[in-house]
């Protein structure tokens, strides 16, 4: 399910236009200006390097309300893909990396590493790696491993730290070439 800016601007800009007609039949020029008018959203999307989907440009936060559908496919692009567990990915996480694009005057589309952990997949991996917590935030929809394309890693790391907002993880190594960043207490790593 794919939530456009395009097709949101449509729908309100159509209501507002509507509205201002009856309410003023001879304000010819209004409607036209009123169905340009740019909404109050955040919008993010995400390129999801494990299975390969992007999600383009969700307008998840609209006129100060999330949006639930728009909620359920970040849910689900970002849910665990060795499972295929979705699980609820909290708005504080969005917001922080809405934030996060921002102040880095990007448009907010983010390479995905990971995103939701179910507890099975999250033990493996600490097996595998001890690296990995055994509490990670993964498991609660609290965590993201991300990157921006055309920007340094290096960038984005010292922009999470001082928002902080959370917790920051540096994962320069070629082989992980990401980010942390997590809605937990304010703390830093570098893996
Ligand atoms: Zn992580």
């Amino acid at each position: 399910m794919r939530f456009s800016r395009r097709t949101l601007l449509r729908t309100a800009g159509g209501a507002l236009a509507y509205a201002t007609l009856g309410l003023r039949s001879r304000a010819v020029a209004a409607p036209a200006l009123i169905g340009l008018m740019p909404l109050n959203a955040r919008t993010l999307s995400f390129d999801c390097t494990n299975t390969g989907e992007k999600l383009m440009n969700v307008d998840y936060w609209v006129e100060g309300k999330y949006v639930p559908e728009a909620l359920d496919a970040i849910d689900d692009a970002l849910r665990d893909y060795r499972t295929d567990e979705v699980y609820p990915i909290s708005t504080k996480l969005l917001d922080l990396l809405y934030q996060l694009g921002r102040e880095l005057h990007t448009d907010c589309c983010f390479e995905l590493t990971s995103g939701y952990r179910s507890p099975e997949t999250n033990a493996a991996l600490h097996e595998l790696d001890s690296g990995v917590a055994s509490n990670s935030l993964h498991m609660k929809g609290q965590a993201a491993d991300i990157s921006i394309p055309g920007r340094e890693l290096r960038d984005l790391y010292e922009m999470a730290l001082s928002m902080r907002m959370g917790g920051v993880g540096y994962y320069p190594d070629p082989d992980d070439d990401f980010v942390h960043v997590d809605i937990g207490r304010v703390r830093r790593w570098e893996g």
